[in-house]
Parts: C-alpha cells; structure tokens; sequence
C-alpha cells in the first residue's frame, strides 16, 4: 500500500526508489538512470506471463515479492546490476552470471574477433581451442557462436563454481553452434597436467597485481567480483605468468595462435618474458583507449 492506502504498483515503487537513493546510487553506478533501472527490473522478471502494456501498472504486492525485494536489496548494496539480473551480453550473446564469474567486459571482444578470423584461415577439419580461466564461458561460446564450422571446444578453469556457469551458458547456447561441435569443460589450475595440443589458446587470465594496482580498481569491482578471478599476489605475479607462458609453449601446436588479455602495466614486462623464452614474434596490442591491453603469439616452430 502505498500513504495514500491505494495499493502501489511497480512504477511508483521503482520511482520512490529512485527519488529516495539516486545520489547514492549515482555514486555506485556510473550512468546510471532510473530507465536502466526499469529496464533491468524488467528484465528480471521475464518469466512474469504479464503483457508488456500492464507491465508497470500492475499492484506491486500481486509481484513475487521475494525477487523483486532481493532486486532492490541488491541496488541498495552496489551489487552490479548484471549480477542482480543474473545476465550480461557479450558479444552477439547473452550470458548467465553470478558472483563466481567475471562480468565479461567489451574489451574482451577483441580476443573474439581475431580468434574467428584466424579460425576461418585454417584448413584442418576439427580447430581445436582452449579458454584457459573459461568463467562464464563468453569467450569459448562467443567464438563457437561466430563461426559456421566444428569445433573442438575445451574451456578451462580453477573455479568448480566458475565452470558450472560456463556449462550453463553453453548448454542454452550449444542449439547455436556448430552441431559437430564438441564441448569439454575441465577443473585444472592454468594447463596443468593438460595431456593435448590447441590450435588456438584464448585467456583471459587475473591479471591485476593486488598490491601495486589495487588503487585503481572500482570498488564495486573489488567487492562484488571473484577475487581469484581477477588478482594475483604482486610477488607471484612474474611466477605465475611465467609458468603459463611455458605451458603455452608446451600446449600450443605448431601453426597455433595464443590470445591473451592483460593488464596495461604489465604487458610490456611479460612480453620481454615471453620473448626471453623464445616468443621472438610476440605482439602487444592496444585496445581503443590507447592502453596495451592484448598478447598476442602465432608459434611458427617449435623452439
Ligand atoms: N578488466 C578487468 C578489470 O579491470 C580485469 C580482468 C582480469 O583481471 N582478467 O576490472
């Protein structure tokens, strides 16, 4: 009910809302309006059999309740809206997410693009690709999504919770890919004890240093997001790539393409790692804000 004792509906909820926290909320979530919020509740509630035209209109206590309250409770602690909604679009696609997956970010796409363009130059019947640090699986299904031929599809990751994310999402998008295509998700530590070779390796590993970096990572980023998804130690950090570069030199057939994002500090240092190693090819991208943001490698022979 609302003052007046006339019940409320949803749009004079979601308005009241908005009065009573917009400063607030403009402080958690830059850009944000009060259509995005309506949008977002929306979308929520999809699985509502309520014509779009009474949508707003309808009494709000006739709502599931306990949604549209977590809704709101959500908005209230910063939870990022994608998180609260449960979904986010990343390339051509939509993809579930919870807090144990990164929300993919646009700048991932890149690795997208140059990975099906390299798919489409390659005459073998099966091309065999590896995401390692999968999450939600947007890379791997984004990629399987954009080509028209099969694939053998293995996505990668630490996280058991991580990876039943990735199965879901490949689950309600595998009628859109390749019907020849074949799916392997596996719990493992970066390649380690991986037995096959890739034609293409994708990542798109935890690269902030917790330390050094910290400074610069929204909040809403530092408290919502899986940590493990996104920092390693500043001692490890060296170590920790080190040992991947290796495995990708192991794991990565002749002829194979490595693709990486990375962080903008640190992608010069690891590249004159990679190189020390042997990777005389390896490449540092920029993204469209003029930051070093990509690896990338094409292994021409081996070693
Ligand atoms: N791009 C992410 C961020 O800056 C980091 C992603 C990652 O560590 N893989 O929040």
């Amino acid at each position: 009910m609302n003052r007046k004792g006339r019940p409320e509906c949803l749009l004079s909820r979601v308005e009241k809302f908005w009065q009573d926290h917009h400063s607030w909320l403009e402080s958690q979530y830059p850009g944000i309006t009060l259509n995005r919020i309506k949008q977002e509740l929306e979308s929520c509630s999809v699985g509502h059999k309520i014509s779009p035209e009474h949508f707003w209109d309808i009494n709000y206590g006739l709502w599931d309740q306990k949604k549209t309250d977590s809704f709101f409770n959500g908005l209230k602690m910063g939870r990022p809206l994608q998180y609260i909604s449960g979904h986010s679009y990343f390339y051509q696609s939509e993809f579930l997410v919870n807090e144990n997956v990164l929300i993919p970010r646009s700048e991932s796409e890149r690795l997208v693009e140059w990975a099906i363009e390299y798919i489409e130059k390659q005459k073998q019947d099966y091309v065999s690709i590896a995401d390692v640090g999968t999450g939600s699986g947007c890379l791997l299904l984004s990629i399987a999504r954009g080509v028209n031929r099969p694939l053998d599809l293995t996505g990668i990751d630490i996280s058991k919770e991580a990876l039943k994310v990735a199965e879901l999402n490949c689950h309600r998008l595998q009628y859109t890919i390749h019907p020849e295509s074949k799916f392997k998700f596996e719990q493992r530590d970066r390649l380690k004890n991986n037995q096959k070779q890739f034609d293409l390796i994708v990542s798109n590993p935890p690269y902030i240093k917790k330390g050094h970096d910290i400074q610069e990572v929204h909040h809403q980023v530092k408290l919502h997001e899986p940590e493990i998804a996104l920092f390693l130690k500043d001692d490890d950090y060296d170590q920790w790539f080190s040992k991947f570069f290796d495995q990708i030199t192991q794991f990565l057939k002749v002829g194979g393409l490595f693709l990486m994002e990375g962080h903008e500090h640190h992608l010069q240092h690891l590249a004159d790692m990679a190189r020390s190693k042997g990777w005389l090819e390896v490449e540092v991208v920029k993204d469209y804000t003029e930051r070093d943001r990509y690896l990338k490698w094409e292994k021409k022979s081996d070693g």
